[in-house]
């Protein structure tokens, strides 16, 4: 029996469309489901390069076809690519008639534009030696096909996207926020960043003008479809299960030294806190910390992260951390999704010492000549220590699922390990 593994990428743009739609609309028309080796896959690449739309979603689908003509299977894929993308969109897409999983070269490549930037050259190269590809606008697509065609999952979880009807695309989207709560509630640890319990806001709806009602995220495909089935709103008219890298922390790179740090890349790394969090314009907190080769890096806590800043803000020199998180380039910044607390500094300050009679603090008595209380004429000889009680733990702490990129992996998921 044959097989025919399709990548497909980049066929939104901000006006509206979505990759995952393209290809659910693929399985429906060409009536492809029974043909299915296994889910279609939603794989996330790099998070930090500049020009994705959204979440640098690449696809793939894999199919076992019987007598089934491939070339015209083929044609009708591409003309119904052209019918959905948008115009301004860089769509591209694969075919490969072998599984190419089995090809170390391609594995490797998709593996590193999780992490870093790829060059287009090299993507058209691979497609052009192992199988075939079409492009549209400027082409950039075929990075993201090929890379989500020869893709291999370390970890994975799933998410099930439901899609509204055409008329209602583009107007403000119908979904019962008291459904949500409660299959949140119910599904709860299997199913995870549905709904954001700090903000109290809905986070399986995006805000973009795509054909997506809700994308249900989790760890148990059985779960998310059971609890699909309990969201109240306005009617979807197709339901797509993807298996996805979604909350698995792919993307992060575990680094020694910040001078190694590349922008566009995401990482781990511990560090001592050597600058202080400043609240800047805009309301996003920056600190510094030092990694053990002595460099310093930039960290941020962006605005849309909410109330993690306040965990941000608490920090003090002298804390140990590790952070995880995305690098901007200018100015070189690791913009934060997780810390974890290695160790904290004590707090102390010195202060003059209380008088025993009346409480208040006593004077300094003179150049080393200890301190007095001028009312009541006590006197100590030196400062005392005040120790501060820190309002933090020796633990991780993580941005709400709000703000939570698609690879990051929360930490209900890192507890269920
Ligand atoms: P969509 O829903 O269409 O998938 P998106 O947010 O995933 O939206 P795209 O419109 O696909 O963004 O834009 C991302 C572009 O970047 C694609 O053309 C993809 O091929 C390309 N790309 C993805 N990862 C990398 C990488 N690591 N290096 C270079 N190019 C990349």
């Amino acid at each position: 029996m044959s097989e025919l593994h399709i990548g497909l990428d980049d066929t939104d743009s901000q006006k509206g469309m979505c990759s995952t739609y393209v290809v659910s609309q693929i399985l429906q028309k060409l009536d492809l489901r029974k043909n299915l080796i296994s889910p279609p896959e939603l794989v996330r690449l790099n998070p930090t390069i500049p020009w994705k739309t959204r979440g640098n979603g690449a696809l793939s689908i894999r199919l076992k076809l019987g007598q089934k003509n491939i070339e015209n299977l083929k044609k009708e894929i591409i003309e119904l690519v052209e019918e959905y993308r948008e115009e301004s969109s860089n769509s591209g897409v694969v075919f490969f008639d072998n599984d190419p999983r089995n090809i170390e070269e391609l594995r490797d490549f998709s593996k590193k534009a999780v992490k870093e930037i790829v060059k287009i050259q090299n993507a058209r190269e691979l497609a052009k030696e192992y199988g075939e590809a079409y492009e549209f606008g400027n082409g950039q697509g075929v990075v993201g096909a090929v890379c989500a065609v020869g893709y291999v999952f370390s970890d994975y979880t799933f998410e099930l996207i439901g899609y509204r009807k055409k008329e209602r695309w583009g107007t403000e989207r119908d979904l019962e926020k008291n459904s949500v709560k409660k299959i949140s509630k119910k599904y709860s640890p299997t199913i995870w960043d549905n709904f954001d319990w700090r903000n109290s806001e809905m986070v399986l709806s995006p805000n973009s003008p795509c054909p997506v009602l809700f994308g249900i995220r989790g760890d148990s495909k059985e779960r998310i479809i059971e609890a699909s089935k309990e969201l109240r709103g306005e009617e979807v008219v197709l339901k797509q299960l993807f298996k996805t890298n979604q909350g698995t922390d792919e993307h992060l790179q575990h680094k020694k030294n910040i001078d190694k740090i590349k922008p566009y890349t995401s990482v781990i790394i511990k560090g001592e806190v050597v600058r202080e969090p400043e609240t800047i314009e805009g309301g996003h907190v920056i600190l510094g910390i030092c990694g053990e080769a002595g460099n310093v890096i930039d960290c941020a806590a962006y605005e849309p992260t909410k109330d993690f800043r306040n965990t941000i803000r608490k920090l003090i020199k002298g804390d140990t951390i590790k952070v995880f998180g995305g690098v901007r380039k200018k100015p070189l910044t690791i913009n934060l999704e997780k810390i974890k607390i290695i160790d904290l500094a004590i707090n102390s300050e010195e202060k003059n010492p209380v008088c025993p009679d009346c409480g208040n603090r006593m004077e300094s008595a003179g150049k080393e000549q200890g301190y007095r209380c001028r009312k009541c004429s006590t006197f100590a000889n030196k400062k005392v220590k005040i120790f501060r009680e820190r309002e933090l733990e020796e633990k991780v702490y993580e941005v709400p699922p709000t703000a939570r990129r698609h690879l990051s992996k929360p930490l209900i998921r890192e507890e269920q390990d």
